[in-house]
């Protein structure tokens, strides 16, 4: 597939309501500023699909943007931010996982981690939730830029060894948006889960 022509579809406030559950989904979470609007700005070649660097506490939305017919990238909320009232946090955490385990049309996940801050806990819950609703996993361990070679690889090994313990198909790569790397892979996961 062609990302680079991807446009904006629709928000939707909740799950509730997103458009119809049909074609293929694949979704991008992580924490707040993890790297996911620059990754997805990357991916699509465009300064500004996906907006970056959003201020805490603002109302979080779904976005999602199209590839092509009945292709779609959804850019789900980030968690994690501090400033969140707990009620809050809660009341997305279940909505994120109801996501996860009810969008027929989702046929991947991509987690997006910090590589200096890995495997926080509501990360291994988005990926639990998808292995367990059998959707594949492809991690990205964002920033890799900002560690040198030696200590970037003993991350990835790292994740990779705790990766397996999920017991599902949870793929785990380095990734810069500032550094293109990763890309391709990324990309290769993609055409793989639009084309099944
Ligand atoms: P989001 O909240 O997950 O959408 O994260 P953003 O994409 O807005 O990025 C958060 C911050 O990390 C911004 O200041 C970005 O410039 C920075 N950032 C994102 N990707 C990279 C990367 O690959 N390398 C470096 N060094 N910084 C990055």
């Amino acid at each position: 597939w062609n990302y680079h022509v991807t446009h904006f579809v629709t928000s939707a406030p909740d799950i509730r309501h997103l458009p119809a559950d049909t074609g293929i989904e694949v979704a991008f979470a992580g924490r707040s500023n993890a790297g996911k609007s620059s990754a997805l700005n990357t991916l699509t070649n465009q300064k500004s699909l996906a907006r970056t660097s959003k201020t805490p506490g603002r109302t979080q939305l779904i976005n999602l943007f199209q590839v092509a017919e009945g292709i779609r990238l959804v850019d789900l909320p980030g968690y994690g931010y501090a400033e969140v009232p707990e009620e809050l946090k809660r009341k997305w955490q279940r909505a994120l996982g109801e996501y996860l385990q009810m969008r027929d049309c989702l046929k991947g996940l991509v987690v997006l981690m910090d590589i200096r801050h890995p495997l926080k806990d509501l990360d291994q819950q988005m990926i639990q939730w998808a292995v367990e609703s059998g959707i594949p996993v492809l991690v990205l361990l964002t920033k890799a830029d900002k560690l040198a070679s030696g200590a970037r690889k003993s991350q990835l090994n790292m994740v990779r060894e705790a990766a397996l313990g999920f017991m599902g198909d949870v793929q785990v790569e380095m990734f810069s948006s500032l550094k293109k790397i990763g890309v391709d892979k990324l990309r290769l996961k993609l055409d793989r889960w639009f084309s099944e």
